[in-house]
């Protein structure tokens, strides 16, 4: 079986290497032109189910070096005010626990074995069925490819999906955030909540207002594993009505954003803005906050969807494990031995069932 998975984010390159553990071809396209090309370096959290897969497909050796290169373990996710004068330690389900890495790292780690079968600045242009029951594939270097199963792995804005799904209902909503990063100096670590540095905190405010802080300590660092080297660094989201970022957020330079995420917290503790006015501007990222809802499943087609693509949510520290667990359940389906269409057809039920779940869950944990 020969299946082109579109988008080398964290699903697809756990997918290419269940598939050819498996025997299986498998080959990437990424939009980007390089693993670094963006600004991707942010710490993020994989709940249990995604760890489970992470573990269970990846080679051992890449599972290791995910693990060693993982944040520090300590503290769970705290809540405060703008006044950080009280923090509440909130219990969480017992799936929560899983690891906690910094995503370019692991993307590093998954796609090192996988050069020979990735094409970086090859996006996804369009595809179309062939009358064999394959996939045509058309990409945005102008070349194409054929294979018997494409899958969408492009994330929250699939182009996949708006072509498979025209009518897919997708909620943007009225709130939007700035992501950044501040390097761990010693400034910064006197400046830093404590629950912040050993786990995760949100600082909400009265208004919409919302600051989610995290810190990224290498338990080794990837330069120990031939990997570019890494610092520590506090991760942190300011979110916002949209109306406070107004228009033209999107447009705005990694300078401004800065300024922005900073003054927003103007009248909050004199310590978040400052951590935030020392953030790093090669790592801002303007975001948009969407939902979704499932969608009727149509007859099944040598084409489907992974994580992001297939049922985006808001941020609340799910959807990594959700996208690397929907990985590991196709790849389960695609090597079971059933026929292609049915395996995609399994797939896409169960997929459906736990994604949406997670995107209900995801709402109520944003609230
Ligand atoms: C700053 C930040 C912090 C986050 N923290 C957490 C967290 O702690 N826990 C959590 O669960 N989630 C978190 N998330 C969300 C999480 O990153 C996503 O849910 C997860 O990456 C989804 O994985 P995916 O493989 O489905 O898609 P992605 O990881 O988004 O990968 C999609 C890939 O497809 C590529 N692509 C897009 N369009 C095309 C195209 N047309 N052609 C080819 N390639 C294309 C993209 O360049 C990208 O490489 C965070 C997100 C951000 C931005």
């Amino acid at each position: 079986m020969r299946v082109l998975i579109i988008g080398a984010g964290l699903a697809g390159p756990c997918l290419a290497h269940a598939l050819r553990r498996h025997g299986h071809d498998a080959e990437l396209f990424e939009r980007d032109t390089a693993v670094d090309a963006r600004a991707q370096g942010y710490r993020i959290h994989i709940n249990g189910d995604g760890g489970t897969a992470l573990r269970k497909w990846l080679p051992p050796e890449a599972y290791e070096q995910a693990l060693a290169t993982s944040c520090k373990p300590g503290g769970g996710v705290s809540v405060t005010g703008p006044d950080l004068r009280k923090f509440t330690e909130i219990e969480l389900p017992p799936d929560v626990a899983g690891i906690t890495v910094d995503r370019l790292t692991l993307r590093r780690i998954m796609l090192r074995d996988l050069t020979e079968v990735t094409r970086f600045g090859a996006g996804f242009f369009r595809y179309e069925l062939l009358d064999d029951q394959t996939v045509r594939v058309f990409l945005t270097d102008g070349s194409t490819a054929e294979g018997d199963l494409l899958v969408a792995t492009d994330g929250a804005n699939s182009g996949v999906r708006r072509q498979l799904l025209p009518d897919f209902p997708v909620t943007v909503q009225d709130t939007q955030l700035i992501y950044g990063r501040t390097p761990l100096t010693a400034q910064a670590r006197r400046l830093t909540p404590a629950p912040a540095l050993e786990g995760f905190l949100g600082v909400l405010g009265p208004d919409g207002r919302r600051l989610a802080l995290a810190a990224q300590r290498f338990r080794q660092n990837p330069a120990d594993f031939g990997l570019p080297a890494a610092d520590d660094y506090l991760m942190w989201g300011v979110t916002a009505p949209a109306d406070v970022y107004g228009p033209g957020f999107f447009e705005l330079g990694a300078e401004d954003l800065l300024k922005l995420a900073a003054t927003t917290l103007a009248d909050w503790d004199p310590s978040l803005r400052a951590l935030i006015g020392l953030g790093d501007p090669d790592y801002l990222v303007p975001a948009s906050i969407q939902t979704s809802e499932r969608p009727k499943l149509g007859p099944p087609r040598p084409v489907t969807l992974v994580g992001d693509a297939a049922h985006p949510m808001v941020p609340a520290g799910i959807s990594a494990g959700v996208a690397v667990h929907d990985a590991g359940l196709l790849a389960s389906h695609l090597v079971s031995g059933a026929p292609l269409l049915e395996a995609v057809r399994s797939y896409e039920s169960e997929m459906l069932d736990y994604g949406f779940a997670a995107v209900a869950r995801s709402s109520r944990g944003y609230q």
